[in-house]
């Protein structure tokens, strides 16, 4: 089989790539090639499935749910801190948009310039102002909705949709931001909103029920790619599920020609020859599809001369802390299942060298669940008490860290120095990390500013809270750099010495700021189409 591109993997970075290259070339034939199978979506029935049992369809397609994290689940953990990849992706048709929460934050100017302003890690190969544009595309692609008017970034367009009002529940942290005299704004989130344009997408409904959305109104890239076929936008464009890329096929040092694949169902190998090869596999496995692709030129993996392929791994720890309010008059409790209210006010420069945070007021902020007291079977008068009573608020956030050449991903292998399988059929992982001797003092001061906007709510911390370290926005371990010997793609992408090899994953940001991943990487994603497009790689 020959095809001009291949792009490995079919989740949010792998269709917006598609897309840019078919629109501007509709002959174009593109194959994705893509490991997991595909999930219903948009259907009533697992809809009412979802609302009772409060179980999603794409469960069965994430790494394997701890405390089975180890070997035969997902991946083996060395260093000293534990990185679980449990739940933190989707191998599925649309991938970990799948799951994804459509949080799309845009990253700050000063998040280019990490190296420069901390001495931390490297600097992007290009600055905010560059990445701008791209910003909105990706905001139009993902179908935004946020608030334009919002001081905090410039931008040169407008979202495609309004931003959601705050809730009643925003109200406590709202008002205790305020007397701080901290910044808040309502958060972007990817949730189609209501335009005079015809369009193939439902708006959004606000049934809260995101996790799954009957509608597909929450972004997810399987929604898209099934419509550029169903509509038969592209002839050129073929989708092939249950192949796993075990290879990427070199032709001499500086090209490749092709990937050689598994199918899951017959388990027999084939080859497909490309002009061009995309690696979208997401972070974790885009770094082992470059270090298990060997060949006499590059002995240590595609693009792993300097041994960086798989490095500097980071992610978001995950905190969320405590407080008590001593009443509930106003009766909050959760209106819907996504977040509308967030501060970016520690998302700044001053904080980048400690590490920059943000601040968000999450869905069910106030403790209190009416449905739990009507299962209890209690009364009214007993759910009105705990409804107006004493209830628990909390405030969530992200922290950045930083990316260390010690913390990465390899293949996981037995003591004979066989290698591991997970149940999807790709090599399992092996995740090393250990974080930075100064993180837990970083934590308290974290701790103690939240404890400040807690007592500002008038609900004094309670010493309530949680961290997860876990891998949903793992990154950086295929890094971007303007320099060979700092990275592993350039700025546009390639793979440092390789003319036709690609990749477009978190794996490519040098560092990951204090918000999520996606809309950066869709702004990217964008960008490598229009270079594509512009003939680069052939
Ligand atoms: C619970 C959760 C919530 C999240 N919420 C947000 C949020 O609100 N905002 C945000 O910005 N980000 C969020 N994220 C992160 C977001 O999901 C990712 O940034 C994004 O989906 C990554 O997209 P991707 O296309 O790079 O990779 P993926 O979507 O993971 O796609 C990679 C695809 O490649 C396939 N694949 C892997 N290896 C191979 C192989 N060898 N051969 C063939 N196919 C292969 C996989 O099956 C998968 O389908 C969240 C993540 C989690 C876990
Ligand atoms: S709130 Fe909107 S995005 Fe979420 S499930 Fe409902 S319709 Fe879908």
């Amino acid at each position: 089989m020959k095809v001009g591109t291949v792009i490995v993997g079919s989740g949010v970075a792998a269709t917006a790539v598609a897309q840019r290259l078919l629109a501007d070339n509709p002959q174009a034939s593109v194959l994705i090639l893509e490991a997991g199978v595909r999930v219903k979506t948009k259907d009533f029935g697992l809809w009412e499935q979802y609302m009772l049992t409060r179980q999603t369809p794409y469960e069965q397609y994430t790494d394997l749910p701890y405390p089975q994290r180890d070997f035969p689940g997902e991946n083996t953990s060395a260093g000293g801190t534990d990185m679980p990849l449990n739940g933190a992706r989707v191998f599925a048709y649309g991938g970990s948009t799948l799951h994804w929460g459509g949080w799309a934050f845009r990253l700050k100017p000063e998040d280019f310039h990490l190296r420069s302003n901390t001495g931390e890690g490297i600097d992007w190969p290009f600055d905010y102002d560059e990445l701008e544009p791209f910003y909105c595309r990706a905001e139009h692609h993902l179908a935004v909705s946020g608030d334009s008017r919002d001081p905090l970034l410039k931008r040169s367009r407008d979202y495609p949709f309004r931003e959601f009002p705050f809730t009643l529940m925003d109200r406590p942290i709202a008002d205790g931001l305020k007397k701080l005299d901290f910044d808040f704004g309502h958060l972007p989130i990817a949730r189609r909103g209501v335009s005079g344009e015809p369009s193939r997408h439902a708006p959004c409904q606000t049934t809260g029920t995101c996790k799954y959305c009957p509608f597909g109104a929450r972004y997810a890239a399987c929604n898209y790619l099934d419509d550029f076929i169903e509509w038969n936008d592209w002839p050129g464009l073929s989708v092939r599920l249950g192949a796993i890329v075990d290879r990427i096929i070199t032709d001499g040092k500086r090209r490749v020609k092709g990937v050689t694949f598994w199918d899951r169902e017959t388990g027999a190998s084939q080859d497909v020859e490309a002009d061009r090869v995309i690696v979208a596999a997401g972070t974790i496995e885009s770094a082992k599809l470059l270090q298990r692709s060997v060949s006499d030129d590059w002995r240590n993996g595609l693009g792993n001369n300097h041994d960086l392929v798989g490095r500097y791994l980071v992610t978001h720890p995950y905190f969320t802390f405590e407080g008590l309010l001593p009443a509930n008059p106003l009766r909050l409790q959760a209106e819907m299942d996504f977040p509308t209210l967030v501060s970016r006010h520690f998302d700044s420069e001053p904080q980048q060298a400690a590490g920059k945070y943000v601040l968000v007021s999450p869905p069910d902020a106030v403790g209190f669940r009416l449905a739990d007291s009507l299962q209890k079977g209690q009364s009214r008068a007993e759910i009105d008490a705990a409804l107006t009573g004493r209830n628990g608020v909390q405030i969530h956030g992200m922290i950045e860290v930083f990316g260390r050449h010690y913390n990465r991903v390899t293949v996981a292998k037995e003591a004979n120095g066989k290698v591991k399988y997970n149940r999807v059929g790709i090599p399992m992982t092996q995740v090393e990390y250990t974080k930075d001797p100064d993180f837990d003092q970083r934590m308290k001061d974290v701790e103690a500013q939240v404890g400040e906007i807690l007592k500002a709510m008038d609900a004094p911390p309670t010493g309530t809270k949680s961290l997860s370290w876990r891998a949903d926005h793992a990154a950086s371990v295929c890094r971007m750099s303007s320099r060979e010997q700092d990275g592993v793609v350039d700025a546009d992408l390639r793979v440092h010495g390789i003319d036709n090899l690609y990749v477009i994953s978190n794996a490519v940001f040098p560092n990951i700021g204090a918000i999520n991943p996606t809309l950066t990487l869709t702004a990217l994603a964008i960008r490598l189409g229009d270079h594509l497009n512009a003939g680069g790689g052939v």
